[in-house]
């Protein structure tokens, strides 16, 4: 029998808290309904807790003298129009902060997150003999817009609730089977930077390039220079992403208009590469303005992502309670990903280190399984929820053991 026993009464809340989740998601920083959904269930556990940041929600389960550990589940869901089979799928809607009226799905599967967590401190609070200190559950709104952690901070966090000494968290993916977690020990996922650069030209009539500066042929020279960063600048053992993921101009083909604009994505794990990679698109985007006769562009930042470094003495640890409750098989090593979390401004804002685990969707073998941000995205329910809560309550009972 695993460490971690599940009580039938449990997985029955567990799959009735899923499928609610999974039916009303929100957007970012909009969660409304679900954080009072999440102080319903404090409430039902009689847990101390308080709002935070808006929409998030933290808890404080109080057991004693000892350790204190913080463990983070994100709420919020995606504007997608969900597709799956399921009979709980969802058909909301949401608004977002630009007034577009959107579908809104949990695609990331942040509900799997919020139902464990719940399930997790129900079961760390019925085996409270088991531990010693006090658990501080933070149930962050806005990851998927890097706005959430940070908000969290600057609401005081950390001065309303006791300093954890790290702080864990988790995410569903599709890319390890259901049953099975990974984990990587140091850099485990990218810093991120998204840029708007604004592009200024001469607008004139199509006729008449003579009189114009064409900003669509400036942006397009800088877009193709930029791919020279990582290609002909980094080290190849520098890991970087440069993505323009938008371009936008004009408006009819007989005039050149007076602007361009678009966005980049950068993914990089230092500090040095991404400081170099920043200092070469405003060299390169500036230069290639002068060349074409055009003032400087306007490079303005949209919003970023800090690394997630695994600390990794922590990790071990980690690691080891994993091991001990799902198998030594199911834990897998991961390398670092290029994908971001704001996760890290957490334990930032606090000085601590932190710890961040994934765990599988799918049945091992499936074919294709839909990514997360898909619109087919659906972990199966078990074993993907219960890997979950056995994976938080193992590590928070290896953290705060008597
Ligand atoms: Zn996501
Ligand atoms: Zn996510």
């Amino acid at each position: 029998m695993s460490a971690t026993t599940m009580l039938e009464s449990e997985q029955a809340e567990l799959h009735a808290s899923y499928r609610h989740l999974h039916e009303h998601p929100e957007l970012s920083m909009q969660e409304h309904q679900t954080a009072a959904f999440i102080e319903g269930k404090l409430e039902e556990l009689g847990i101390e807790h308080f709002r935070c940041g808006g929409t998030g929600v933290v808890a404080i389960l109080r057991n004693g003298a000892g350790p204190v550990v913080a463990f983070r589940a994100d709420t919020d869901g995606l504007p997608i129009q969900e597709d799956t089979p399921a009979d709980y799928r969802s058909v909301a809607t949401g608004t977002l902060p630009d007034g577009t009226a959107v579908p809104v799905m949990h695609g990331c599967g942040h509900d799997t997150h919020v139902a464990a967590a719940l399930t997790a401190a129900r079961i760390m609070q019925r085996e409270h003999a088991q531990w010693r200190g006090t658990i501080v559950w933070i149930f962050q709104p806005g990851e998927e817009t890097a706005e959430g952690a940070a908000a969290m901070v600057a609401d005081g966090l950390w001065d309303r609730a006791p300093v954890p000494e790290i702080v864990f968290g988790q995410h569903v993916v599709s890319e390890i089977p259901a049953g099975t977690v990974g984990i990587a020990s140091g850099s485990a996922m990218a810093m991120a930077d998204s840029l708007r650069v604004t592009v200024r030209g001469r607008q004139s009539h199509g006729s008449q390039p003579q009189d114009a500066i064409d900003p669509i042929v400036l942006g397009a020279h800088m877009v193709v220079r930029l791919q020279t960063i990582v290609s002909r600048e980094l080290a190849p053992q520098q890991p970087a992403v440069l993505t323009c993921g938008t371009f936008h101009a004009g408006l009819k083909e007989n005039i050149i208009p007076d602007r361009a604009e678009f966005t980049l994505n950068i993914r990089t794990l230092t500090d040095e590469t991404r400081a170099q990679v920043l200092a070469a698109i405003t060299r390169i985007l500036d230069a290639e303005a002068a060349a074409s006769g055009a003032p400087a562009p306007e490079i303005e930042e949209m919003y970023r992502f800090p690394l997630l470094f695994n600390d990794p003495t922590a990790t071990e640890g980690v690691r080891t309670a994993l091991r001990g409750e799902l198998g030594e098989s199911q834990v897998a090593e991961l390398p670092a990903a290029m994908g971001s979390e704001d996760f890290g401004w957490l334990a930032a804002g606090a000085g601590v280190p932190n710890v961040y685990w994934v765990f599988g969707a799918y049945p091992a073998g499936t074919e294709n399984p839909p990514v997360n941000h898909s619109p087919f995205f659906l972990p199966v329910m078990e074993p993907t929820l219960g890997t979950g809560v056995r994976a938080a309550v193992s590590v928070l009972r290896s953290a705060l053991g008597k």
